[in-house]
């Protein structure tokens, strides 16, 4: 199969193709456009066009785009998780849950666009402003620049097409290069749903060229990039007055106090699943773990026994938790820090070695603050716990890092979660949850180099669209 580029509500044969490769088992899915500079010049034109049908375009018409859209996902759930697993490599229960949360991130878009609303303004406040009534309203801004990354192919596309939609936006996408796949399928699904031809534009391809057209571009009025550090840096950089959402990488933190010792299997339950899910290659993946002495040793069996009993294997097999990683580079990145670490001095406590094209799920502890497994951000299949003193100790640690998107913390104790909520450094803090927790609707966003805006469909609603006051003078 070939995939061209998608502009104005269909595809378009493209000028370059590269074969699209299923990271698990090496095969070709399928050849897709690798986008021309030309190409992505005619998707702003189809945007911008489309832009003057959007802007103009009922809310409640908007909405019920949107709600259409949500609904052919469902229809199609099982064929867009395939894709997902197909593309991405990831086990195809996370996939199907991707597909879940997109569903309702477009429900919420949906209902968003109804509600985006201003305030009554009393001008009669300021002396001289009697005899006139004042208004805020939200317009849309016009072309937003999409830049999305490989791990969550849907819901992250899904996470700027619906705000931006229900906003009357209009959008060009630029998928991660490994997984266009899905972001195209979903463009068709949105003009069966009756949005308007060229309101949602796909161009895959190498992301150096073509997001340089969209900064360029001064018809694209936002860019929101979803993806690594570096690269939103960059970004950033060329960007000039354009608005922008960052939302970047993370090494995020957990802290798993001793007065949770009564319900210590739920804690590691959890605790498990935040480290390992789609191999760690999540944004909020559970990377550093700082457990209180008095419970380290019980924490720490707990939780090496539960990952050992984690299924590899092939994504498509039910049973499968972990699998391979998204290629070669990466698996070989990781395994060179794990490396690292146990030279250091670190204990290697399960894992740490390849399986096919992955890597069994790992866990070292012991392990330096300056070893890369704890202060880079890993995106991997590993997991490091360290032994701390005192819930002050934790959060000194927790808070020693260049990034701050998402932090948890287990604790009994009210005053201790009230510092922890106040104290770290991050966008959202997690109180009895793992860090590796996201519901579509609320607000995400990172400090530090974990980026800055929000998304969160009203949230990222907000950054997609500029406020306008309005003065009636009647006296
Ligand atoms: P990546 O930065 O390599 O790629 C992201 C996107 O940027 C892709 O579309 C890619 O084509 C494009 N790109 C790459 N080089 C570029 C360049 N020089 N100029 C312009 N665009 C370029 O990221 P990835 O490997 O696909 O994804 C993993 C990263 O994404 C991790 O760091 C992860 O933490 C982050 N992430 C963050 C969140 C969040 O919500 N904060 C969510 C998911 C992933």
């Amino acid at each position: 199969m070939k995939f061209g580029t998608y502009l104005n509500g269909q595809y378009s044969e493209a000028a370059n193709y590269y074969d699209l490769i299923n990271p698990y088992n090496d095969k070709v899915i399928a050849e897709v456009a690798d986008g021309t500079v030309k190409e992505m010049e005619r998707a702003i034109n189809a945007a911008y066009k489309a832009f003057q049908t959007m802007k103009k375009m009922p809310a409640v018409d908007r909405a019920a785009s949107l709600f259409k859209a949500a609904e052919l996902l469902n229809e199609k759930k099982e064929e867009f998780a395939k894709l997902i697993t197909a593309e991405a490599g990831k086990p195809i229960t996370a996939s199907r849950a991707e597909v879940d949360r997109s569903v309702q991130t477009l429900q919420f878009s949906g209902e968003e666009a109804k509600k985006i609303g201003g305030e009554y303004i009393p001008m009669d406040a300021a002396v001289g402003g009697a005899g006139r009534d004042a208004y805020t309203i939200f317009e849309p801004i016009g072309v937003i620049g999409a830049i999305t990354p490989f791990n969550f192919p849907l819901n992250l596309v899904v996470h700027k097409v619906g705000p931006a939609i229900a906003s009357g936006n209009s959008i060009v996408v630029k998928p991660a290069e490994k997984t266009p796949l899905t972001a195209l399928k979903l463009a068709e699904l949105f003009t069966k749903a009756g949005l308007p031809d060229g309101a949602l534009n796909v161009v895959p391809g190498d992301g150096a060229t073509l997001v340089k057209v969209l900064l360029e571009d001064e018809r694209v009025q936002k860019i929101s990039f979803t993806g690594s550090p570096a690269v939103g840096k960059e970004i950033k950089n060329k960007a000039g007055l354009k608005r922008m959402t960052l939302e970047l990488g993370s090494n995020s933190a957990l802290y798993v106090d001793a007065s949770v010792s009564d319900k210590l299997a739920e804690v590691v339950d959890k605790s498990v699943a935040g480290a390992f899910a789609y191999n760690g290659q999540v944004c909020i993946h559970t990377q550093r773990i700082y457990v209180h002495e008095k419970i380290a040793d019980e924490f720490l069996k707990q939780f090496v026994e539960k990952t050992k009993q984690l299924t590899f294997g092939d994504p498509l097999e039910e049973s499968t938790i972990v699998t391979g990683m998204i290629n070669k580079k990466s698996q070989q990145r990781v395994l060179e820090w794990v490396k690292e670490a146990v030279e250091g001095g670190a204990d290697l406590l399960t894992g740490g070695e390849k399986q096919e094209n992955g890597i069994l799920p790992t866990v070292l502890t012991n392990v330096k603050e300056t070893d890369k497994v704890a202060c880079e951000e890993v995106f991997g299949p590993v997991v490091i716990i360290n032994r701390v003193e005192s819930s002050e100790e934790a959060l000194e640690l927790m808070n020693d890092s260049q990034y701050g998107l998402n932090a948890g913390v287990f604790t009994n104790n009210l005053k201790q979660s009230m510092l922890f909520a106040h104290e770290l450094e991050v966008g959202q803090v997690l109180i009895n949850d793992v860090p590796t927790l996201r519901f579509d609707h609320m607000p995400y966003g990172g400090v530090k180099s974990s980026g800055y805006g929000h998304e969160g469909v009203k949230y990222a609603i907000r950054e997609m669209t500029r406020m306008k006051m309005i003065s009636l003078n009647y006296s």
